[in-house]
């Protein structure tokens, strides 16, 4: 019940009819009268067959809170469908937009009071970074560190750069023995926690001096700087990236379903899904590059980790199959606890070792599918990061520093672990 408190406050003072009552327009105009609902406890694939169709987002990847949000022009048609299925739902939040505005006015933040005294020596503790605050710490880090390089992969739907970070180990003698580890983040635009670790843990990495073992270590902090960006300015909301499609209103693939293994599996071919898994597998720029950028370094690869939010879950293949064991199960559960026990000793946050297609649902065309599926590599996961679902995508920055810190600690526990292999 703890995780719906700030939900259900909010909900008690928002008014749904804001957009007729003459109530300034916000940048959040766009999720006016979207609803939060909770669905009772015997969902099982029910939500996703809704998200499928287009008309409801799941919330949480793989069903941790089972909070889902409607849009506005979805939520007759979304209640009638959960209760021809017997799927009863409590409403948390009204209205949206209200309820994210009042969170700003309450945190006293916005993207239009962000400091221009920004000097990009550091990731920001204090705030989540634009894409631009990032580019300007990525370019900054490689000038200053030997150990670090900066290469652009590709570029986005709508032509931004999609940068790769190599850090190189500190003992390079030794390297072609450790391989190398690849860390994804920001594949998802919502989920601002992920680009932000992945930052602090570049800087963590440049400053390492071995204890992480000789791992190469190639990074992505912006995977769908194009879903980002619009996550920022228009739809705070928003998971895809900014591919035009054929239906006005519905554009954007779901980067994480479009990855070419068992592709199709639990997404959707509905342009207006939020699981939408575009028009072929690898159909858009994003997935390529990062596609040829891992393909280049595969035979070093013994770790790949992409970072997601929210629901403090370490996830390990397969998520396309609840039927079927991936190979090295046994090792990816013992390491994986090796990091969980270690981000523990932190912060005491609690990061659970999960199948990914265990809990909720099956979902194909996932980074680490592919990569254990087609790439061979052997330690695969998904890290969902901060929080259990109390605030959600909406995390405060606060969490910013913390989160980073446990993630480091876990990830370090884990590369020393498996380079005594
Ligand atoms: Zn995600």
């Amino acid at each position: 019940m703890m995780s719906t408190v700030p939900f259900v406050i909010v909900a008690t003072v928002t008014v749904i009819v804001a957009t007729v009552s003459g109530k300034e327009s916000s940048r959040h105009e766009i999720l006016r009268g979207h609803q939060i609902w909770q669905l009772s406890n015997d969902v099982g694939d029910v939500p996703l067959e809704v998200m499928q169709k287009g008309l409801l987002d799941v919330l949480g990847h793989f069903g941790t809170s089972k909070k889902v949000r409607v849009p506005f022009h979805c939520l007759e048609e979304a209640q009638r469908l959960l209760q021809e299925k017997g799927v009863s739902r409590e409403i948390l939040v009204e209205d949206l937009a209200t309820y994210l505005e009042d969170h700003e006015r309450l945190s006293k933040r916005s993207a239009t009071m962000k400091s221009d005294a920004y000097n990009c020596s550091q990731p920001r503790h204090d705030d989540y970074m634009t894409f631009e605050e990032m580019e300007c710490f990525l370019k900054r880090l490689s000038e200053d560190n030997p150990r670090a390089s900066l290469t652009s992969i590709g570029k986005s739907f709508e032509n931004r750069d999609l940068w790769m970070v190599h850090v190189r180990p500190n003992d390079p003698s030794d390297s072609e023995e450790a391989g190398a580890v690849w860390i994804e983040a920001g594949i998802h635009a919502r989920e601002w926690i992920s680009p932000a670790v992945a930052l602090h843990i570049l800087k963590e990495l440049v400053q390492d001096n071995g204890s992480i073992g000789n791992f190469d270590v190639y990074v992505v902090p912006m995977a769908n700087p194009d879903g980002y960006n619009y996550s920022f300015t228009s739809d705070r909301m928003w998971r895809k990236n900014r591919r035009i499609t054929s239906q006005p209103g519905c554009g954007g693939v779901d980067l994480n379903r479009n990855w070419d293994f068992h592709y199709g599996v639990g997404a959707s071919e509905n342009e207006c899904s939020e699981v939408y898994r575009g028009s072929e597998p690898f159909s858009e720029p994003e997935t390529k590059a990062l596609r040829d950028a891992m393909t280049k370094v595969k035979d070093q690869l013994k770790v790949v980790m992409s970072l997601h939010s929210y629901g403090q879950q370490l996830l390990y293949p397969w998520g396309y199959t609840k039927h079927k064991t991936a190979p090295d199960t046994s090792d990816l559960i013992a390491r994986g606890k090796v990091f969980a026990d270690a981000a523990k000793s932190v912060h005491n946050t609690v990061y659970k070792v999960v199948n990914s297609a265990g809990d909720l649902y099956k979902a194909s065309g996932a980074t680490d599918d592919w990569a254990k599926g087609v790439l061979g590599v052997k330690y695969t996961y998904t890290l969902e990061l901060r929080d259990e679902g109390m605030s959600g995508f909406n995390l405060d920055p606060s969490h910013i520093v913390p989160c980073s810190e446990e993630v480091w600690e876990g990830l370090r526990a884990l590369l020393n672990e498996i380079s005594k292999e």
